[in-house]
């Protein structure tokens, strides 16, 4: 992968990244971002296992950018788990896998502070002034949002399901971050969060004309859409995911069970053959090859010969990250006490932030 220096605005789109506008999204493959001006906030929702899908769509980007130095933040968007279901089912537990997952995959708490949104009030407390930046209309038509309605577990769709991207906003803004590590279906959410603070600036600008919030970029990486098991995107809670933190036999049994075609000639072609193409990619992530190479050496040997070397790239690239995971789960306190160091600066973040949200709105 080339590394080669862009400044923001230079950023460049990927293939896949029709959605956005290029200053919008930026690719890895030509991005390394500089420490001194740049923040990164990410996040994921604690509702089930890390995948190979957060693992090569963002992960890898996040422990990257924390070893170029930069600042990192990282959200457990514990609220947010209720967008789409009514209970959240085994909260704890999940939030303690993620900082699992992540600490497997080489973030440092020393360098990334790691928190639960529900545990920093005033972070939710900015939803309320930038609920008001965005119409009913906007929130309406936002695509991905369509989607997890498509999904959601709920007969109804419920008010916390249109706001969501509003508090993503406030989940970035509430540290001032500038760089957002996400996969694809974020883009649309990356909008509203420019929006907001966009907006925000104009209303209400500092005395001496300054803004108070930056306007975050998205940074995609290679594999911006993994698909999983079913051909659709790899997602915790499809049952169509390969988590990291499945054993070998798990990830093989997986893999075997995954959706392909009939055709024994393997090639790679994203659009008319998504499934095998998927399965080519993902071997190709862990072997750091090109997928079309890949498939040459399948040849016409078939879907079977396929998943056993996606299988096996698999197993081989994640056995150090699954070493480790074994070794950090031996102690859940220490787990726990990631995230309460990681709150406290979050806290005192969110209430700085607040205050002067609070101040340019002349709210004393
Ligand atoms: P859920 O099914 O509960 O929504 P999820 O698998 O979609 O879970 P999220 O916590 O919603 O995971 O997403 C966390 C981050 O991982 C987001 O930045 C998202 O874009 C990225 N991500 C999730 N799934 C994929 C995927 N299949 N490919 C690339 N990136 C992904
Ligand atoms: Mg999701």
């Amino acid at each position: 992968m080339t590394t080669a220096t862009t400044t923001t605005t230079e950023a460049a789109t990927t293939a896949t990244s029709e959605t956005t506008t290029a200053e919008t999204a930026a690719s890895t493959a030509t991005f390394t971002a500089d420490p001194a001006t740049h923040r990164v906030l990410t996040g994921d929702r604690p509702t089930g296992l890390l995948h190979l899908g957060h693992y090569f769509g963002t992960l890898r980007n996040r422990v990257r950018l924390q070893n170029q130095g930069v600042e990192m933040f990282v959200v457990i968007a514990d609220y947010q788990v209720i967008t789409d279901r009514d209970i959240a089912d085994r909260l704890a537990e999940h939030t303690e896998n993620l900082v699992l997952d992540y600490l497997a995959a080489g973030l440092d708490p020393d360098h990334a502070t790691i928190f639960a949104h529900s545990a920093v009030p005033a972070l939710n407390q900015l939803l309320l002034p930038f609920l008001s930046l965005v119409s009913v209309a906007e929130l309406n038509r936002n695509p991905t949002v369509k989607d997890e309605i498509a999904h959601s577990r709920q007969s109804a769709v419920n008010g916390l399901m249109f706001t969501y991207p509003v508090h993503q906003a406030a989940d970035i803004l509430f540290c001032k971050a500038n760089l957002v590590p996400v996969g694809q279906d974020q883009l649309p959410h990356l909008e509203v969060a420019r929006t907001v603070a966009r907006r925000f600036n104009e209303r209400y600008p500092h005395v001496d004309g300054g803004a108070v919030f930056p306007a975050p970029q998205a940074l995609l990486s290679d594999a911006p859409l993994l698909l999983g098991t079913d051909g659709g995107k790899m997602s915790k809670s499809r049952g169509n995911a390969i988590p990291l933190g499945a054993t070998e036999d798990e990830t093989a049994r997986a893999i075997r069970g995954a959706m392909t075609d009939a055709d024994r000639r393997i090639d790679y072609d994203p659009v008319n053959r998504p499934e095998v193409s998927g399965l080519l990619l993902l071997a190709a992530l862990c072997q750091d090859r090109a997928p079309e190479e890949i498939a040459e050496e399948i040849g016409d040997r078939g879907a079977a010969a396929l998943k056993r070397t996606v299988t096996d790239s698999v197993n081989e690239h994640l056995r150090p990250l699954r070493t480790r995971r074994a070794e950090l789960a031996t102690d859940r306190g220490h787990l726990r006490q990631v995230l309460r160091d990681g709150a406290e600066r979050a806290n005192a973040i969110a209430d700085a932030t607040l205050d002067e949200v609070r101040a340019v709105m002349g709210a004393i």
